[in-house]
């Protein structure tokens, strides 16, 4: 059993008055990590510690925090397969992924360590007498809230963006992997100047709390509910809101493409991590050409797929992050049935302890069920039948969110009409995952806004100055 503890002003242990909470394992259903509670005060008390360590860090040359941050990533490498187990233990992702994701997170801090310093401002050209330039300076205090789904692939990025850049962070993991959240915090911690970084531990209102401080920038990566809630804070305060949120990706299969194939596409990017990423496939707009025979062979993946525990080996899907989320995902496949759907395969609540769910294949849906409108987060392919690649496009289009995309088509126009035309951050033609080394997108409408990722998170958190030098006295130096 994990016993997590809080981080404010370089004292581990510190807070806790606000209560406790106990994690179950999504597995089994047994206490996997106990959690301290920040009270509003400890959250105030952190923040201001914080601030109190700002100068010194911001002040810190790029290339020792670059150093500071090589080191952090040291001890976070150092301890990856605990940071594996305990995600695995709390969120229940099969442990070859935690694994992936763990090493996905290292790799982020050392590409922040090697890309930051090397980073400058720009010169300007004013008259002979003045020297004029631009220089990038850290923003101050940053809260980092991150989510549940991919908890240290995730937060490794904005810690590791912010930290270097010369911030200090206040970072609250969420209430679903806080023990991940601690160890992580614990590893880097042991590698920064006391105070640079603190961890706060709760639920949304130990969230909300900390986006309401006084703080530089709120970074969110999770649901779009809550950063509305936070943008809206942000509003309050003056912060500087980095939003990175859901998505309800469509997948499109045009009609010249193996529908076998494109059966493999679907079911990877509706089931992976359950169903649990971000950029999930969410709605599938399939031509009718080849549309029986994707079904046909999307339905047999489906059912071929072995369900069970993360930390057994043999799993594929492992279990939904808890039930309050598997009632969420299985009431919109009920309600879309409801309404017309055909359940093709799995919708079905399996007996047993743990928050499993089937690979669920649905057909017959339509733009409007919430199942296919909202994100469901959940191991479910809606199923929706097109006539032309026209059709699919606007349909595709036509959504309150505007993550990612992708498209299945032999067709190099379809392929550009698609980059091109969807409003969407990320397009991705023939891969439903994938994609080169720092390529960051800047998320659209309900999805969010400002680069989450890549070499721009690096500007996201630094504010420029402009400086102009002239000689005294209208003189010569
Ligand atoms: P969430 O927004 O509920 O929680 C994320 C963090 O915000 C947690 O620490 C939580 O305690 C905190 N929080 C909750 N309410 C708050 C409030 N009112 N004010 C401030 N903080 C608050 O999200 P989640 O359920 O943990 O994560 C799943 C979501 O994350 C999905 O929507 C998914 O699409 C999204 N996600 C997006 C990306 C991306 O890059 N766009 C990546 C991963 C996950």
């Amino acid at each position: 059993m994990y016993r997590v503890e809080q981080l404010i002003g370089g004292v581990w242990g510190a807070g806790g008055e606000g209560g406790e909470f106990v994690v179950a394992d999504p597995a089994d259903g047994t206490p996997v990590s106990t959690v301290p509670v920040a009270t509003e005060a400890e959250v105030a008390k952190a923040v201001g510690a914080a601030r109190g360590a700002a100068a010194g860090w911001a002040a810190t040359a790029p290339a020792d925090r670059a150093a500071a941050l090589h080191r952090a990533a040291d001890a976070v490498a150092a301890v990856a397969e605990d940071l594996a187990l305990a995600t695995t233990a709390e969120m229940g992702k099969p442990l070859p992924d935690a694994r992936g994701g763990v090493a996905a997170g290292v790799g982020s801090l050392r590409q922040y360590a090697e890309l930051a310093p090397v980073r400058g401002g720009r010169t300007l050209h004013g008259g002979r007498d003045a020297v004029d330039f631009m220089a990038p300076e850290p923003r101050g205090v940053v809260a980092v809230l991150t989510p549940w789904n991919d908890p240290v692939a995730v937060a490794c990025g904005l810690l590791g963006a912010a930290l270097v850049t010369g911030n200090v962070v206040v970072f609250k993991p969420s209430e679903r992997t806080p023990a991940t959240g601690w160890l992580l915090a614990k590893a880097l911690d042991s590698a920064l100047p006391a105070g640079v970084l603190s961890l706060l531990t709760g639920g949304a209102a130990v969230g909300a709390a900390l986006a309401g401080q006084e703080v530089d920038v709120v970074a969110h990566v999770g649901s779009t509910a809550t950063g509305r809630a936070i943008a809206a804070a942000c509003a309050r305060t003056g912060a500087k809101a980095l939003l990175e949120n859901g998505g309800s990706d469509p997948l499109i299969v045009d009609a010249d493409v193996d529908p076998t194939w494109a059966a493999g596409q679907a079911a990877m990017g509706a089931f992976a991590n359950a169903g649990q990423i971000c950029v999930a496939v969410e709605r599938i707009y399939v031509h009718r050409a080849v549309a029986g025979e994707m079904v046909a062979a999307l339905v047999d993946l489906a059912g071929a797929m072995r369900v069970g525990p993360g930390q057994d080996p043999e799993t594929e899907l492992g279990p939904l992050v808890d039930r309050r989320h598997r009632d969420h995902v299985h009431g919109q496949v009920t309600a879309a049935v409801a309404a017309g759907a055909r359940l093709r395969a799995g919708g079905i609540l399996p007996d047993g302890s743990g928050a499993f769910y089937p690979p669920t294949v649905v057909t017959d849906c339509t733009d409007e069920m919430p199942l296919v409108r909202e994100e469901t987060f959940g191991p479910v392919a809606p199923v929706l039948v097109v006539d032309s690649f026209d059709e699919a496009l606007t349909r595709a289009a036509c959504s309150p969110y505007g993550l990612a995309a992708t498209v299945l088509t032999g067709s190099m126009s379809h392929a550009q009409r698609a980059w091109r035309e969807l409003p969407v951050g990320t397009v991705k033609v023939n891969a439903v995952f994938g994609g080169a080394p720092g390529g960051a997108a800047q998320p659209r409408r309900g999805s969010g806004q400002g680069f989450g990722y890549g070499p721009e998170l690096l500007d996201e958190f630094t504010t420029t100055k402009v400086v102009h030098l002239a000689a005294p006295g209208g003189g010569h130096w």
